[in-house]
């Protein structure tokens, strides 16, 4: 029994994952103990994407062991898990997922976990949400509607991420028992301090060449902290996965012409052949920027200095 039993439960994990994916409402069976936690063991706490293990670890501190989900360099619109994916949450102490539908491949199993009794901690509870006005279904987020869709990019805004810091204390210590606190308003302050870094960065940019053009609608945030003009995008959606229309480059062209914008920002998931065409059309310079991954082990504070300073340099390069 010792050794069949964890593979019955794997089994089930895995049935149950596919029955939840079949139907629109998953069922919400008896909760059982999801802890497998052994005395004297760090508790586990699974992170969905990188840039959200790098948060919450840089908060967690050696509390618990924090276990990212989807591997760097993976586009999280577009990801899917794999069955031992789905056991890792399952087996959790505590899920933190990004949610607002960034997740889209990963929400079946999140919602399976809770559902079994892990406790979810979904980080855009805790931020000013940013919402984007609707367009007749033309984000890929199942959430978007005629009143518009919440933008599930706030980690490019370090105020935001401070925020998700601030409430994490509390949600672990519920699921874990851990006391994350000192570290968590640690964490906090070092935010505070890049935010500031950050925000003198793009005041040292000429005011016309405060412009922003990307590669899907994925730093609102950062725009709207740091007094950036979202000129647009080359995929129109909150979603990488979003499509690109002939009409829509040539809008976006003329939206670059009047704004001035010379750069456009690419980021994963934006085929090469529509950047070669907006260069092509604009004279634009492209510049490449991850706004969806941490490079290797690197802190969240590291990463979004490098982001904002990589797109600031740029801005104030480019600009007249
Ligand atoms: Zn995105």
């Amino acid at each position: 029994m010792g050794t069949t039993r964890p593979r019955i439960a794997a089994l089930l994990v895995l049935l149950l994952a596919m029955v939840a994916a079949l139907s629109a409402c998953g069922g919400s069976g008896p909760g059982s103990a999801s802890s497998t936690t052994a005395e004297g063991a760090r508790p586990v706490i699974a992170v969905t994407t990188p840039v959200l293990g790098a948060i919450v670890r840089d908060a967690v501190g050696d509390a618990a062991e924090v276990r990212v989900v989807m591997p760097n360099g993976s586009d999280p619109h577009e990801w899917r898990p794999s069955a031992r994916d789905v056991a890792a949450l399952q087996s959790a102490d505590l899920v933190v997922q990004n949610g607002l539908g960034l997740e889209q491949g990963l929400q079946e199993a999140v919602t399976q976990a809770r559902d079994d009794g892990v406790p979810v901690f979904t980080a855009t509870d805790h931020v000013a949400v940013r919402t984007v006005a609707g367009s007749g279904g033309d984000h890929g987020h199942d959430h978007a509607d005629a009143g518009g869709a919440g933008d599930p990019h706030f980690w490019t805004d370090p105020a935001q991420v401070r925020r998700v810091v601030a409430a994490l204390p509390a949600a672990v210590r519920t699921s874990t028992g851990a006391d994350i606190s000192r570290q968590a308003a640690a964490a906090g302050r070092r935010l505070a301090a890049i935010d500031a870094a950050i925000a003198g960065d793009f005041a040292k940019v000429p005011a016309a060449a405060r412009t922003l053009v990307t590669g899907h609608e994925s730093l609102g945030y950062l725009a709207r902290r740091y007094g950036l003009d979202l000129v647009g995008a080359v995929t129109p959606s909150l979603s990488s996965q979003g499509q690109v229309s002939a009409a829509h480059l040539a809008e976006l062209e003329d939206a670059m012409a009047a704004a001035g914008a010379r750069v456009v920002f690419t980021e994963t998931g934006l085929p090469n052949a529509v950047a070669d065409a907006i260069v092509a059309q604009t004279g634009a310079t492209l510049v490449q920027v991850g706004t969806e991954a941490v490079a290797g082990d690197a802190s969240y504070a590291t990463w979004i200095r490098d982001l904002a300073r990589r797109i600031s340099s740029s801005l104030a390069n480019t600009g007249s």
